[in-house]
């Protein structure tokens, strides 16, 4: 299975790109993971990265194409495929992913659109937590039936760690990244239907709804 997942910031890419990867053994490469793990670890691709990241700018394709090709090139990749996660996201990014799988003799299935209206990714965004601990992804309105602490914060159902607010996702820059997913990224989504390999999922619902949707789309 080799799959990108395209959408907007909020449409569930991550949330998918999970439970995708629990059902098909893929490699999931995140490159909005990688990035922030470079920024924690306080590396040269980190401090380079940061600027961007923290105004919902895109980080400059030379760095993002590297990054993607060193991780595509990984064993597991090329052994059981990839469901890309926020990779390609501009033109330039698309026609160097399409070089580097040519390399690797590893042609694209498809690339699935998660199509959502603004006002919803806005309030998913908004109320995106992650755990600190291990990552996963939860929403504060589908957890209203789990108790939080008086005060505290929020706590992953999966591990009982601390669920925190990325960086990026505030208001002003959950904004700038919507603004900027229009103007470089959504070129993609003709790109690829000129290539027939798009598939549109509507991505309202449940991530279980959503998921059931996808494979239906996979056939
Ligand atoms: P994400 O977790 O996919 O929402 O990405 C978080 C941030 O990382 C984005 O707002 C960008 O600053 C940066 N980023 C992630 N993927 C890319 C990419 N393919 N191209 C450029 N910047 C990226």
């Amino acid at each position: 299975m080799r799959l990108v997942l395209l959408g907007a910031p909020g449409s569930g890419k991550g949330t998918q790109a999970a439970l995708l990867k629990a059902k098909y053994a893929c490699a999931h490469i995140s490159t909005g993971d990688i990035l922030r793990q470079n920024l924690k670890d306080g590396t040269e691709l980190g401090l380079q990265a940061k600027g961007y990241m923290d105004k919902g700018e895109l980080v400059p394709d030379g760095l993002v194409i590297k990054m993607a090709r060193e991780r595509l090139r990984e064993d597991d990749a090329v052994r059981s495929g990839f469901l890309m996660d926020g990779f390609p996201r501009t033109l330039p990014q698309a026609e160097a992913f399409e070089e580097i799988l040519e390399e690797l003799g590893r042609p694209l299935d498809a690339v699935l659109l998660l199509s959502i209206d603004e006002e919803a990714l806005i309030r998913r965004l908004s109320n995106r937590r992650t755990c600190r601990a291990c990552g996963r992804i939860e929403n504060l309105l589908s957890m209203t039936e789990k108790p939080m602490p008086e005060g505290g914060a929020a706590v992953c159902p999966a591990c009982g760690g601390e669920l925190h607010q990325r960086d990026d996702d505030t208001e002003s820059v959950i904004r700038n990244r919507l603004k900027v997913y229009h103007d470089q990224t959504a070129p993609l989504v003709s790109w690829y239907e000129a290539k027939k390999k798009l598939r549109v999922v509507d991505a309202s619902g449940s991530p279980e709804e959503i998921l059931r949707k996808i494979q239906a789309v996979l056939g």
